[in-house]
């Protein structure tokens, strides 16, 4: 059992959360459940979000897992059916997973400092780069079309996208990662408007640095020493720490409830300790 930060009575509603094993989406779907919604956590990483379930049950709140891959529209049409009989419509989408892939990953910040045999901007993957567009638009895309179908019958609903920092400036070697990120806070505020007069709306968080599988590598080094990159976020960040996933889940809770959000869509919260307020002066 986790401590939520604000009460929300989530009492009936059906949530899906997709990349619901990882660090961040695990405590949305933790945090959902015990505000008594249904649950269902969809990853890729079956046994992730099985064990996630598991616990939950055992907890006395309602969540399932389901093997899912946000790529797939045919499996994702299966997996909404056995949502669908298990639980209920869904109500609630967050559209949670996503993430960066090396091979879309320069190695150096500044081309002027690049080292020989080092991964350069000329380097980059074709495959790699569309990997991350694809994980993080499509992977965001497709599942709306799948779930939000729900939301349009009932009337009623909403979308919680996840953008990023690097949605705001791009960061130094993620150049594909920050490209995607971007299109995620614009398709928010186009879904937001392409659905207002259904019901639905649609937000987005924009978490600030976390420490986590994805990124561990470009903050720690081998022998879990801070990188220079890890100072430079610090140094860039006014509250000078690293934001706690559970910290996320306030705006997640807010955003997503129709009473305390009810005029609130189109709209990217920044989570991010002043990152992104921060000129670095
Ligand atoms: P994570 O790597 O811990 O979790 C991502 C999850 O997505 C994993 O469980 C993975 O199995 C799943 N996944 C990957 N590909 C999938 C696919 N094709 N289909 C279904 N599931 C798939 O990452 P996280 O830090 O929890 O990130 C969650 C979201 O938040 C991502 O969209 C990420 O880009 C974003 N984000 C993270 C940070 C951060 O600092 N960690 C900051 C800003 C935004």
């Amino acid at each position: 059992m986790i401590q939520l930060p604000i009460n929300i009575d989530y009492s009936g509603k059906v949530v899906v959360v997709t990349g619901a094993g990882g660090v961040i989406c695990s405590t949305m779907v933790r945090a959902f459940a015990q505000s008594g919604a249904k649950v269902a956590a969809l990853d890729l990483n079956e046994e992730s979000v099985k064990k996630l379930a598991d616990e939950l049950t055992a907890e006395g709140y309602i969540c399932k897992g389901y093997k899912a891959n946000v790529l797939d529209p045919e499996a994702l049409e299966e997996v909404h059916q056995a949502v669908v009989n298990d639980l209920g419509k869904c109500d609630i989408l967050v559209n949670g997973a996503g993430g960066n892939n090396p091979r879309a990953t320069t190695d150096n910040e500044y081309h002027h400092e690049a080292k020989e045999g080092g991964k350069s901007f000329f380097d980059l993957q074709a495959d790699g780069v569309d990997f991350v567009f694809k994980l993080n638009f499509q992977g965001t895309l497709l599942p709306t079309q799948v779930f939000a179908k729900d939301m349009v019958e009932k009337n009623a609903g909403c979308i919680l996208n996840i953008s990023s920092m690097n949605a705001y400036t791009p960061l130094t070697k993620i150049p594909a990662y920050s490209a995607a990120k971007a299109g995620i806070s614009n398709f928010t505020q186009w879904l937001a408007t392409h659905f207002a007069g259904t019901g639905i709306r649609c937000n987005a968080i924009a978490p600030g640095f976390l420490v986590s599988n994805q990124n561990y590598k470009l903050l720690f080094n081998d022998d879990g020493t801070p990188t220079a990159r890890s100072a430079k976020i610090l140094n860039g960040t006014p509250m000078g720490r690293y934001v706690d996933a559970s910290e996320l889940l306030g705006g997640t809770l807010f955003l997503c409830d129709d009473r305390s959000a009810s005029a609130i869509t189109g709209v990217v919260l920044p989570i991010d300790c002043g990152f992104a307020a921060y000129s670095g002066v």
